[in-house]
Order: C-alpha cells, then structure tokens, then sequence
C-alpha cells in the first residue's frame, strides 16, 4: 500500500469533519481511545469479506439493518433486544424464501455520526451549528450543545462497547427463545392484503425449528447460536483512525471499531479524505452509491479501494430512489462488468426516497421502499448481475416514522410516535412485513 498511514487522510481534504476548539484535548482523547482494546478481531472482519463474497456470487444474502442514527441514550437492554430480535425475524424469514445462509449486519454499535446536508440549524431565527450525532455535539439547541466535544468519541466507544457485548451475550444463546411462536408478533397480518400468507410462512418457519429440535433431540446448537456483525459509516475520520490496529500475523491494518464500515454517499470523493482512509484497512467496504454517481467516479472508486479484485472487499450499496433506478443502476453495472472488478451489490431502498409532508416531517413510503427493492432484483436479474442483500433503516419498536405498511399508517400518524432525529425508520411491522414480501426473490 503505498504512501498509506491510518492518519495520511489529514492530508486529503475531509469534508463533514467537526472542528474541535481544543486540538491538545483532541489528541489526548485519540491516544487514550487508541490505548483500549479492539472493539471487534480481524479474523472475525476476515470471516465477514469471505461471507459477502458469498452474498456476492447469489450463495449468501446480506441483511444490514438498524438505525439512521444510534443515540447514546438508546444505548438500553429493551432497545437493543427489539432490534436483534426484528433482524432475527427478518432473517429467518430470508433464510425460508431465499434458502440461502442470511449474513445479519446491524447498523450498531458505532452508528453515532451522521453527515449533514447543512452546517447550521435555524429555529425561531436562531442559528446554531448543527447537530452532527452523539459523537460529535449534542442534540439540544443551545450554543453549548452544538460545540464539538472530542470526550464524546470516549462516551461513543464505551457505549458501543458495552452494545457490543449485550450483542455477544445475547448471540450466543439467549436468543433461542425467539423462536418461539408468542415472540412473532403478527397482529399487523390480519389487515394485510396478503395476512394470510404471511401467517403461513411464520408457521412453517416455527415448523421447520421444531422439527430440527426434535430430530436433535432437544435445542439445537445451531438455532441457539447466532452471528451478528456490526457495520457503521466510517464518517469521523479522528474515530475510526484511533482504532485502527496492525494485526500482529496478519498483513495490514484494521478497523478494529466495527466490521463493516461504509463510505457515505456525500463523503466519496475520489480525492477526498474518506476514501484515502479506507482504501489502506483490511476491512470490507460499503460505498454507497447514489444518482449523481459517474462511470468515472465509479472506476477510480474502485481502483483505489479494490486494486487487487479482493472478493467481498467492496459492497456497492445503491440507493437511486424508485423512480430512479430503472434508469441509474443499470449503466452503473455496466461499468463495473467493464473494470472486470468483483463487488457485492447491495439495495438501500430507504435513503432516495425519503420525503417531507406538508407538515414538514420526513418521512419514507413503504411502497416506495418496496418498489426500489423489487426494481432492483428486476433490474440485476436482467443484466446478469446478482443482488446480494438489502440495507434498511429500522427498529424494533413501535415507532410512527414512515408512511403505510399493512396498518397503512398514514401523514397525520407521524406524530404519535416519531422518535427518530434523523431519517425515518421501518418499525417492527413494517420490516417483518418487508422481509415477508421480498423473500422468494432473494432466492434468484
Ligand atoms: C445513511 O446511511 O444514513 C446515509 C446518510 O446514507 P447516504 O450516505 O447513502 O445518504
Ligand atoms: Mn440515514
């Protein structure tokens, strides 16, 4: 790797960075950041790219799912549980249809900063700096709050920590209870057009466990025992960097503080500073790819991050929007068939199609959500290609952030129970059902 350091990125220009007021505090929180264990192994990484190399081929099928934005106050035991358990669900629903192994991948356990369309939040002709997530300033609208605190990064680390080991603790056994039948909560069913389907489908899967239970004669390790891995976006370069380790007996570096980490769509300068950080880890890469994407941008993107055609090194997480993709995605194939490079594409549904109601409040239609999805599967099936998983942002709980759904939840819902800061999520109902309706085309 030549002319790479985990810190050679401050050479590059880094947009979305926060200004820290004190840079001396700043690299005393770095050093002591870089002094704490690894979050995650390298060869639990290593055992991840084989896996999307997989999912890459149509072997294996990627779920990556969780919030736009983890807060450090929903760093809790009820939180965490509702979302493995709809990732689980999810899962398992993808495994029947697509009867393929399901790669789980939550948006945890480091999912604290977010890129922001705009520098500054005005309210009430106020103008402050804005809120940037919990690793970077805080959500209240005072001056105080919105001032960059490199001690957040401290908080941030420990908080994905201790997720982290609810996550192994609960992976290695609690979970089996899951499985059981009053742990699907299905009451959404009874309105959906297609309810009984669905019901069917939850009833073979529970069949399906039961038999495996008897056959072993009692639980069966492998439903007791889960994996899941952790992805965030790789956006607070100070962060990342801090933990990023040589592996002694490996080749190379790693990103230590999560499994996969992506570069977003607004961060993926050719020439910028994100993607000179991540092309020198070892870690598999998620780009996100979205309209403004060129053949060009694409093809440098490619060369930098993947010189050597690494299968499972990079996931091409496309997010066109539904009334988009028909058009943007399949030149993009096209250029990637052309570089000969192997890459795991994966469907973002959410992110180009988030829109605002009259009421100002964003928001995501669940029909739209399904239509870039089905598009997508349509769409690489044609050319050739393979769809290897979905990214959604979701939760467990019974938020009102996106419209419809088998409820059919409506504008004037929102306001109930919108606890999102920033994009809207998929609740428990609607991801279930979601995973419900694009089962069988995983299997393709
Ligand atoms: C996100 O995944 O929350 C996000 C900001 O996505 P994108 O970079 O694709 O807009
Ligand atoms: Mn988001």
């Amino acid at each position: 790797m030549t002319d790479w350091t985990p810190n050679s990125w401050r050479n590059k220009q880094a947009t979305q960075q926060a200004v820290y007021p004190d840079p001396d505090e700043l690299e005393r929180v770095l050093a002591e950041i870089a002094q704490l264990p690894p979050l995650v192994t390298s060869w639990e990484v290593e055992a991840l790219k084989s896996k999307l190399a997989r999912a890459g081929r149509g072997e294996a099928f990627l779920l990556q799912g969780g919030d736009c934005a983890e807060s450090f106050d929903d760093c809790r035991s009820d939180a965490i549980t509702a979302k493995l358990k709809i990732l689980l669900q999810m899962s398992l629903v993808l495994v029947h249809g697509a009867r393929k192994p399901v790669i789980r991948v939550a948006r945890m356990a480091g999912q604290y900063a977010k890129p922001r369309s705009r520098d500054s939040e005005t309210r009430d002709g106020e103008t402050l700096p804005a809120y940037r997530g919990d690793l970077v300033n805080r959500h209240g609208f005072t001056s105080d709050d919105r001032i960059p605190n490199p001690n957040l990064m401290l908080r941030g680390y420990e908080r994905a920590a201790v997720t982290l080991n609810f996550i192994r603790a609960l992976a290695d056994g609690g979970f089996a209870d899951l499985h059981h039948p009053e742990n699907w909560d299905l009451d959404f069913a009874k309105q959906a057009a297609r309810g009984e389907d669905y019901e069917q489908i939850v009833n073979s899967i529970r069949d399906a466990i039961d038999f495996l239970r008897v056959v072993a004669g009692g639980a069966m390790p492998s439903l007791q025992r889960v994996d899941f891995y952790t992805s965030h976006e790789a956006l607070a370069l100070n962060y990342e960097m801090a933990q990023t380790r040589k592996v002694p007996n490996r080749r190379g570096w790693y990103n230590l503080s999560t499994h996969l980490p992506w570069i977003g769509m607004r961060t993926a300068a050719a020439d910028g500073a994100h993607v000179e950080y991540c092309r020198g880890i070892r870690n598999p890469i998620g780009v996100k790819v979205g309209p403004g994407m060129t053949a060009q941008w694409l093809t440098e993107l490619l060369d930098l991050l993947c010189p050597d055609d690494e299968p499972g090194r990079i996931a091409l997480i496309h997010r066109m929007g539904a009334e988009n993709i028909a058009e943007l995605l399949p030149p993009l194939i096209e250029t990637v068939r052309k570089t000969g490079k192997t890459v795991t594409w994966v469907s973002d549904p959410m992110h180009g199609n988030t829109e605002t109601t009259e009421d100002g409040i964003k928001t995501r239609h669940f029909d739209n959500i399904l239509s870039e999805l089905e598009q997508a599967f349509d769409i690489h099936a044609k050319m050739g290609s393979t769809l290897g998983g979905v990214h959604f942002e979701l939760t467990g709980e019974n938020v009102t952030e996106c419209v419809g759904g088998a409820r059919g939840l409506e504008p004037a819902d929102l306001g109930r129970a919108y606890l999102s800061r920033v994009d809207p999520r998929l609740n428990y109902e609607q991801s279930l059902e979601m995973a419900l309706l694009i089962a069988r085309r995983a299997a393709r």
